[in-house]
């Protein structure tokens, strides 16, 4: 970007809190925003970590809330409301990815309660204000500030548990984030550092977790990254890359980390711009090319039709994603976003974009 062009930057007022161990600080941090009785958020899977933090905290626990569940339907909430009533609570702590974070921020959207996240997945949501909801098979986003959780709690001992192929989909969905981030009409020279800096820690992570899920370094350097990435992702606007990952999981119901993973090298070729420049050095040159051998060499799906969609659907899917018009760096063509999809379907390697 040109500096002399001139930017605005929102920093979002996030507390960070980042390192091994540091699940032990979560006491102190619901003390700090005020909390008294906190509603412990976690999906089934992880209803008995959610339990053991609910032990740790002990009378500052209010409760465990543990039917968290992907896109945050509006009927989850609606007993996540219910409980957090009956149990007095005024606060939650989520404990978990994408999902469980999603109702912490539907909870707060309606009532105003401080939030603190203890982030488990490298996806991001936890440093941005805004939520996706699901009602009647319909997603809706919103944005605002009650949304932003006010306190993040990283321990990458945390991210230990998280399985190896999760976490290749999960680190290639934050890059996503950043590269997304890189040519955005809004960027500014902070986002673009964050951006930069966000890949590369992944880039270096991601293959020391394929070898030895258990690297610490490792592990505190994907979350390190997912950190930067995400909040790009809460700062400035997303195009190509985004719209079709939502197209794909909101009308086809494709999982979310899988769907970024395997389109992200294609929608990184169609993008490709000088604001890339600096990412494609990373990946050897050319970013999508680049991309695309780094997921499969991390053992990454590559394939739409590995994960369910159809030959059939892609002209519908292509059809959606250049419906409604919105910026991108790129003009969003139809017979180029066909030829990207089937691409994507058939997991072929982009070209140079
Ligand atoms: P997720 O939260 O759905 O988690 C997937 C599964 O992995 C769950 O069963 C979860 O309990 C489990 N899990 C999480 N961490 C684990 C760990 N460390 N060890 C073992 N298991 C673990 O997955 P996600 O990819 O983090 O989130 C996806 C959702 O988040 C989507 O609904 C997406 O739309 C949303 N999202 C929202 C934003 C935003 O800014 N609003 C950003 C990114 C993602």
């Amino acid at each position: 970007m040109n500096i002399s062009d001139g930017f605005t930057l929102d920093v979002n007022p996030a507390r960070i809190v980042f390192g091994a161990g540091s699940l032990a600080r979560v006491g102190d941090e619901v003390a700090a925003v005020g909390g008294q009785r906190a509603l412990v958020l976690a999906t089934p899977f992880q209803r008995a970590d959610a339990e053991a933090l609910a032990a740790r905290l002990g009378p500052r626990a209010a409760g465990v809330f543990a039917e968290a569940a992907m896109h945050t339907p509006v009927e989850v909430t609606a007993r996540a409301m219910a409980e957090f009533t009956r149990l007095g609570a005024d606060c939650v702590v989520a404990l978990g990815g994408g999902s469980t974070i999603g109702l912490g921020k539907a909870i707060a959207y309606r009532n105003g309660c401080p939030q603190i996240v203890v982030a488990t997945t490298y996806a991001g949501s936890e440093v941005t204000p805004i939520l996706g909801q699901t009602e009647n098979g319909l997603k809706t986003t919103v944005r605002g500030p009650r949304i932003l959780p006010e306190v993040v709690i990283y321990d990458p001992d945390l991210t230990l548990s998280l399985p190896v192929g999760m976490s290749v989909t999960s680190g290639l969905n934050a890059i996503a984030h950043a590269v997304e981030g890189l040519y955005a009409r809004d960027r500014n020279p902070v986002t673009s550092l964050m951006a930069l800096e966000g890949i590369r820690a992944l880039r270096d992570a991601l293959p020391g977790i394929v070898r030895d899920p258990a690297d610490r370094r490792a592990r505190a350097g994907a979350l390190y990254g997912s950190w930067l990435c995400g909040t790009v992702l809460g700062t400035v606007g997303m195009a190509l890359h985004h719209k079709l990952c939502h197209t794909l999981g909101g009308s086809f119901d494709l999982p979310h980390a899988e769907t970024h993973a395997i389109l992200i090298p294609h929608t990184a070729a169609y993008n490709a711009c000088p604001d890339l420049d600096g990412a494609a050095a990373l990946f050897g040159g050319a970013l999508g090319p680049g991309l695309w051998d780094f997921a499969r060499d991390l053992g990454a799906p590559l394939a739409l039709a590995d994960l369910g969609l159809k030959e059939t659907d892609l002209d519908r899917a292509a059809d959606l994603a250049v419906q409604n018009p919105y910026w991108n760096p790129r003009p969003v063509e139809r017979a180029a976003i066909r030829e990207l999809l089937d691409r994507a379907f058939r997991g072929e390697r982009p070209g140079q974009g």
